[in-house]
């Protein structure tokens, strides 16, 4: 297993739980959590509530509000990882750079050294690199600057004034959790996000006695949020008929959000977005609108054309003078896999066949490629509910190939060429037709979408139930 974020932890309990103890997972960082762990901005919090955004096999009574904040969700990873004995299987500090199938088996390089594996399971996620834009000048800016899955707690943004550069979901969070404390801040936006009201509420007492006596109320949270974000995965699909009423419901409960958060027309007039509801992630955040709003706050839409040593210049000339610079810019998230030399059968290298674009059958395998499968693959991103659904089907899954070749399946299997090919031209013949086609963003490799599934949880959990082994073929 390569990474110990949700993917990779919840791949091992299915290993386990199939009956494959011999397991071990490589972790880079120097503790468990994966974007949990290294994402400790002001204001850090999931965005789908927590009763769904956790395991199916580890409900938690004890969450303290619905969308739970960085530290309480890492502490239920590490939490869950310790009782369930998974963290005995990892190993911090080894950071995988290399692997080879020797026709047998993987060779695993990695920077503490090598191992051989039956299975290779990679778990690296899609928002694990962040990205920081190439624009000129960056390193001659003389303050601190970092991003935002990075962040300075040694930094002191008291009295500061302070750039923070994008617009997207950590930025959303990240702008009212420091806005109290800076001198002044300006905001650089790109393109404006849609973003409206979050339903969170702190869970009394009540709730976790209620939570606790009755788990079926816990369970109903959780089913109420699954069928509501279920909802919306149909709306953003082309065909569905929910799409154009459900649409124009968000859209105008965003309206009225953005015109109660900010008084001021002109500025509301630049925080409209111009694509689309849906084409982009949509955010849910109760004070991101009233921060911008805030006289200490400027929100600049110009261009950003380059960094020097004390602010930011953008298209109109104009140099904005600033203290801090904070990129809320991202991550890589269709460069899959990138930082790993993947040499498949033959010596073909995974970076040559995704050379315009990673794709793998189900979001797991590609041919050529035996008995290697990613978590959180290509494709297998939501635009609107939780991520871990996605990655616990596909540990399952995971989990029956595995079992499969311990019990004499393989010893090889690798997913057929047309098997792969046929599922790769579905995704993009149905991502083609949908919401995401209408705009530029990171679920965009080029010309396709990679990042992104394009129906509905229900199913690709339907899809992934049963390994249909006749899509599957020994290798070797
Ligand atoms: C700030 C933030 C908020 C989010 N909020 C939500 C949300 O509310 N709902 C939702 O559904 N999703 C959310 N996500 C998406 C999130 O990525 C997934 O929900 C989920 O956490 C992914 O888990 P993962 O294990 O696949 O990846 P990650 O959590 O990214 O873990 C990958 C792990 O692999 C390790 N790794 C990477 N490369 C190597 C290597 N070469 N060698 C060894 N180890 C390596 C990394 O260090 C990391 O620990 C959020 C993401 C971010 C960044």
């Amino acid at each position: 297993m390569i990474g110990a974020g949700f993917g990779g932890l919840g791949a091992a309990h299915a290993l386990r739980e199939a009956g494959i103890t011999d397991v071990t997972v490589l972790e880079r960082a120097d503790a468990v959590g994966g974007v949990w762990r290294e994402n400790t901005y002001p204001g850090a919090a999931c965005d789908v509530p927590s009763p769904l955004y956790s395991w199916s096999w580890a409900t938690n009574p004890d969450w303290s509000r619905r969308y739970s904040a960085q530290p309480e969700i890492l502490s239920y990873i590490e939490r869950t990882a310790a009782d369930r004995g998974l963290l005995d299987l990892v190993r911090t500090g080894s950071t995988v750079t290399g692997l080879t199938w020797d026709g047998s088996c993987w060779r695993v390089t990695t920077t503490t050294g090598s191992y051989d594996a039956d299975v290779v399971v990679a778990a690296v996620g899609q928002l694990s690199e962040p990205v920081v834009p190439d624009i000129a000048g960056a390193e001659t800016f003389a303050g601190p600057a970092f991003h935002s899955a990075e962040w300075r707690h040694d930094v002191d943004l008291d009295g500061k004034r302070v750039a923070v550069i994008g617009t997207g979901a950590s930025a959303v969070q990240l702008v009212p959790g420091i806005v109290d404390e800076v001198a002044a801040m300006t905001v650089f936006q790109r393109s404006a996000p849609y973003v409206v009201v979050r339903p969170d509420r702190r869970y009394s007492p009540l709730h976790h006695r209620l939570f606790r006596r009755f788990p079926a109320v816990l369970a109903a949270e959780r089913r109420a949020t699954y069928e509501l974000t279920e909802l919306f995965n149909r709306a953003l699909e082309g065909t569905s008929l929910v799409k154009r009423p459900l649409m124009a419901a968000i859209k105008a409960v965003w309206r009225l959000h953005l015109r109660r958060g900010v008084p001021d027309p002109e500025l509301r007039r630049r925080l409209v977005p111009d694509y689309p509801l849906g084409c982009k992630r949509l955010l849910f955040s109760n004070d991101w609108y009233p921060a911008l709003a805030r006289d200490h706050v400027d929100v600049v839409s110009e261009r950003v054309t380059g960094i020097e040593p004390t602010g930011v210049r953008t298209a109109d000339g104009r140099l904005h003078a600033v203290d801090v610079l904070i990129w809320g810019t991202g991550f890589a998230a269709t460069d899959y896999l990138g930082r790993i030399d993947v040499r498949g059968v033959d010596d073909v290298s995974l970076r040559d066949v995704w050379a315009d674009g990673a794709r793998a059958h189900l979001g797991l395998t590609v041919p050529g490629f035996p008995n290697l499968f990613c978590v959180y693959g290509p494709n297998t991103n939501l635009g609107g509910s939780s991520i871990i659904q996605m990655l616990e089907a596909q540990a399952g899954w995971i989990a029956q190939v595995a079992r499969g070749i311990a019990d004499g399946r393989g010893p090889a299997l690798a997913v057929r060429r047309e098997v792969w090919l046929a599922y790769d031209e579905e995704m993009q013949s149905r991502l083609g037709s949908g919401i995401w086609s209408h705009c530029d963003s990171w679920y965009r490799d080029g010309a396709r979408i990679t990042t992104n599934w394009p129906g509905q949880v229900a199913e690709y959990q339907r899809r992934l139930a049963r390994v249909d082994w006749a899509e599957l073929e020994r290798v070797g």
